[in-house]
């Protein structure tokens, strides 16, 4: 059986002190919580006090971006071992605001997937479409093109060892979260997809939805069937709601 995984992805919040309270509550909230995985992704300037606080908690932690580099002049970026140097698990890859705001393409979402993988770490693939394109009736299609573009190039057993996240863009920071059925929709076409490739990579592989996500909803959408946990923007940042949105996951 798959666990459920339920990721913070903080964006471009926090302060130290800010930050402190918030994790040390994480930390008792999930005390003796077993079944499911939680983790959080912080601005890299805070990964040091993510480890610090959480390194004897069962909470694991990443960041939210990467570089596809290994090493060397790439001025602002962070590469995968450094990541590892801070005991990351995780790291996001193709966020939609990655992609939309500073350009990333599959081929390069793709390059960062590979740069995580190699070094050892998780990536959380995120994938999702707008909603023009949903207006529009090609979900499946740009769904399609994104999974495509890191198994196509690395092949389906690439996702044995990786979380999909589905966002659909117009769901991130609305309010306006995805119906559970719309999400399970999406969900089920993407486990399809892969099983048509790998039933045992497809069976295994975590699909976290992602937009919106709070606790009043979280149960609905975890109860379905191929939605494995979530992708938590703004409420992460508070502790007890993002505490209700873990223990909807157990
Ligand atoms: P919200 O939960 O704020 O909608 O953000 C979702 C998201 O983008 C998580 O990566």
């Amino acid at each position: 059986m798959r666990e459920k995984l339920v990721a913070g992805n903080w964006k471009m919040n926090g302060g130290l002190a800010q930050n402190k309270a918030l994790l040390e509550a994480v930390v008792a909230g999930m005390a003796g919580v077993q079944g499911m995985g939680c983790a959080v992704c912080v601005p890299y300037p805070y990964l040091f006090q993510a480890q610090s606080s959480l390194k004897d908690s069962a909470i694991a932690w990443g960041a939210q971006n990467l570089s596809q580099h290994d090493k060397g002049a790439f001025t602002g970026e962070v590469s995968a071992a450094m990541l590892l140097d801070f005991g990351c698990k995780y790291v996001l890859v193709g966020h939609s605001e990655r992609r939309a705001i500073y350009g990333e393409d599959d081929a390069t979402v793709a390059l960062k997937f590979e740069a995580a993988q190699k070094a050892g770490l998780t990536p959380i693939l995120c994938v999702g479409e707008s909603l023009e394109e949903r207006e529009s009736g090609v979900t499946e299609a740009v769904v399609a093109r994104q999974l495509d573009a890191v198994t196509g190039k690395f092949g389906v057993a690439a996702l044995s060892k990786a979380v999909v996240a589905y966002e659909p863009v117009w769901a991130i920071g609305t309010g306006k979260t995805a119906s559970p059925e719309q999400a399970q929709a999406v969900h089920a076409f993407i486990r399809g997809k892969i099983a048509t490739q790998s039933k045992a990579v497809a069976d295994g592989l975590v699909i976290q939805y992602g937009g919106s996500v709070k606790g009043s909803n979280a149960a609905e959408l975890f109860g379905m069937p191929d939605i494995d946990g979530g992708l938590i923007g703004g409420a992460s940042l508070d502790a007890q709601e993002f505490l209700a949105i873990c223990h909807a996951a157990k």
